[in-house]
């Protein structure tokens, strides 16, 4: 029997688990009664202990499932709300603080809700039950609640007791049955009183006959009877040392209590045959409960069969019957980026660095050559210089010194190329390429729709490229530094700078050609952009004076278009240096690294690819041979063995077709599992037929 009960209580517990259907449910006993009809009282001498909430204002709010479990063997007695994951709470007073907090909970303008609390009580002295308690009736609404909170409790429990569960009416025994609203709402929805079972309480406070007559009440007959109680927890129990309010276990005290009461009163006696006593009332309510769980089994197993249909069903038509688990999602969504990043490492090595760092570089020299040599016109290197140039006094000094001034200025333009940051620099401009890539690869992997995993993937190259860098930046400084002090560029290095610069100087052509172009068009034509720059020359050269620096314009142009102005000046003058290096670069002299001083282009070029050559080669063996082999370490260490159950839920369920496709599949096994369950019921039921038919 009691096995019976326990097996199907478990699998009411599965059925809950696997969603809200109204036909995937197995019938529980719900518990109704208005305040103060001793509905707490009676739930708590079936549990043996205290705990559930107490106070005047209405502190159940919520339904509470109760989940009563037998443990014959077990000394200790705990309940558990596996919603919370607090774990065995063996102090009851403490179940009575959770379920009074999570009442509290519930906003006082909602006032009820159908949202459960689920409990489940461990204990040898508890039968296998299980129960729903729900808030009490109220006759009349308190000033602090809201007005409509009557008809809400009312509508809440309407909702619960409706077939197959069972209706534990309580009753107190000084109130007319008449005007008990548990009864009332009963009859409501089980008019034959077939499902229904009376409790009266509080027997002691009436006279035994008035009682006895109660217990055998005929208006409302009930097919499961009534039950006469009296659970009033005894004053000098509760007072004793030895019990500990709260706490102790109660069901003796209330078990003696009620016997020393209806034993003494012969209306209650045997030849009565009506029911009383709280063991009673326990006994009545285990073997009702298994009844009508047995009755409902046929009905709920054909439901979840139904369920189950449909989940095949969208499982096969939808997912082509792949399987799926949150972990397996994952594994495969790793290794298709992993496999994707190794892809990309066999056409990302030393040659596509060097590409990178040569650009980079190229850019450097030029800016280089426009600071130290184009700003200042070349015909011009005869004009005094501004007397803040270190040159200025060796040219004054020796008007000779011409050859030496190039000479001079070549060597510090070539060592602020090398001395420049190179290390730092190289490393930074490959390792944010890498970065770059990395972040790309994610975007058109599975990853895309997965924030967690993207910002994980995004931390471990950037930290992992972060702790590379700053070692490999030294090094390469230290690699580089003999650069720093003498350099000596060989013919066939020359003849490949005069071709790279000689590009180099090309592009920038096209690039200020073409900015010129995007002016002209802004500003609107050709000849508007032209006038504009005659008149800047003019103030260039002192032939207009602008007042107040031209700021709210001049000269019957818009401070806006001065200033474009000044852009197509600034672009023409370098158009014009372009055009003259890059013939001097093509030009006889140039071709010759003996005239170096008068072609620093060709010269930082050949300085710039020697760099270059050093740093390649140092970053292909540090930087990226390192970070190949550590990264896909650590996403196995981030996203792989790092991540808790919970993590690798969360993950794949960010993805809402997964979660769907989870959803599926979770879906069909617990209804599997359910109906597994479900024959090994019927199985156990048949043994225990066939045992009674034996005896
Ligand atoms: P609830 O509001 O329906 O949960 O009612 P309670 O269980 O809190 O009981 C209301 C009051 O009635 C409390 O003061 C209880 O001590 C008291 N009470 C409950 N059952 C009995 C009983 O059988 N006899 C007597 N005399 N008092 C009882």
């Amino acid at each position: 029997m009691m096995m019976l009960t326990k097996k199907m209580i478990e699998i009411r517990g599965l059925l809950q688990t696997v969603g809200q259907s109204e036909s995937l449910t197995l019938p529980s006993i719900v518990v109704i009664g208005s305040q103060s009809s001793g509905k707490s009282s009676v739930l708590e001498a079936i549990v043996g202990h205290e705990f559930l909430p107490k106070g005047s204002n209405m502190v159940t709010r919520r339904p509470i499932e109760l989940t009563l479990v037998n443990t014959p063997d077990a000394q200790a007695e705990y309940g558990e709300f596996p919603a919370l994951g607090l774990g065995k709470v063996t102090d009851f007073s403490q179940i009575q603080k959770t379920l009074t907090d999570l009442n509290l909970a519930v906003p006082a303008s909602q006032c009820v809700t159908d949202d459960p609390i689920q409990l489940r009580i461990y204990s040898p002295n508890v039968p296998h039950l299980s129960l729903i308690d729900l808030p009490g009736y109220i006759q009349v609404t308190g000033r602090d609640q809201p007005p409509e909170l009557k008809e809400k409790i009312a509508e809440l429990c309407e909702r619960y007791i409706q077939p197959p569960n069972v209706i534990l009416a309580i009753s107190a025994a000084d109130v007319d049955l008449a005007n008990s609203t548990a009864l009332r709402a009963s009859r409501k929805v089980d008019p034959r009183g077939e499902r229904t079972i009376g409790v009266i309480t509080k027997m002691d406070l009436v006279d035994p006959d008035r009682g006895a007559s109660l217990l055998s009440d005929k208006k409302y007959a009930l097919r499961l009877g009534y039950v006469g109680v009296v659970c009033r927890v005894p004053a000098n129990a509760t007072g004793s040392k030895l019990f500990n309010r709260g706490n102790g276990n109660i069901t003796n005290a209330i078990a003696k209590n009620e016997n020393a009461y209806f034993s003494s009163h012969a209306e209650f006696g045997p030849e009565s045959h009506l029911d009383t006593g709280t063991n009673n009332l326990r006994k009545k309510l285990m073997h009702v409960l298994e009844q009508t769980m047995a009755a409902s089994l046929k009905t709920t197993g054909e439901a979840i069969q139904r369920e189950l249909a449909e989940a095949t069903y969208e499982y096969k038509v939808q997912y082509n019957e792949r399987p799926l688990s949150a972990e397996s999602y994952l594994a495969e969504s790793l290794d298709a980026f992993k496999h994707s990043f190794r892809g990309f490492t066999d056409q990302f090595g030393r040659q596509q660095v060097r590409e990178l760092l040569k650009q980079e570089l190229d850019q450097q020299v030029l800016n280089l050559l426009a600071q130290r040599y184009w700003n200042k016109p070349f015909e011009d290197l005869s004009a005094p210089l501004p007397e803040s140039d270190p040159l200025s006094s060796l040219a004054k000094a020796d008007p000779e010194g011409e050859q030496q001034i190039w000479q001079i200025k070549l060597d510090s333009s070539s060592a602020a190329l090398t001395k420049l940051g190179v290390g730092r620099l190289a490393t930074s401009v490959v390792a944010s390429a890498l970065q770059a890539h990395i972040d790309r690869l994610v975007s058109v992997s599975r990853f895309s729709a997965h924030p967690f995993a993207r910002q994980a993937i995004s931390e471990a190259s950037t930290s992992i490229l972060r702790d590379l860098s700053y070692d490999i930046a030294d090094e390469l400084e230290i690699c580089i530094k003999p650069y720093k002090y003498r350099i000596e560029v060989e013919d066939n290095e020359w003849t490949k700078g005069r071709e790279n610069v000689a590009n180099v100087l090309k592009d920038e052509l096209k690039v200020c050609e073409s900015a010129v172009k995007r002016l002209e068009d802004q500003v609107g034509g050709r000849k508007r952009v032209r006038d504009v720059m005659a008149f800047i020359d003019r103030v260039r050269s002192g032939q207009v004076v602008l007042e107040g620096d031209g700021i709210g314009g001049a000269g019957g142009f818009s401070a806006a278009l001065l200033q474009k102005g000044r852009e197509a000046v600034f672009l023409r003058d370098r158009v014009d240096v372009l055009k003259m290096r890059l013939l001097a670069v093509k030009s006889k002299q140039c071709a010759n690294k003996k005239n170096k001083y008068h072609c620093p282009e060709v010269f930082l070029d050949a300085v710039a690819d020697k760099l270059t050559t050093t740093a390649d080669l140092f970053l292909d063996a540090e930087l990226l041979s390192k970070f190949y082999y550590i990264f896909p370490r650590e996403l196995d260490a981030r996203l792989g063995r790092g991540l808790s159950q919970s993590e690798i839920d969360r993950f794949a369920r960010e993805d809402p077709k997964i979660r769907r496709h989870l959803d599926v599949v979770r879906r069909k096994e617990l209804l599997e599992h359910v109906l597994k369950e479900m024959e090994s019921l019927r199985q156990l039921e048949a043994r225990e037929k066939r045992y009674t038919a034996r005896r």
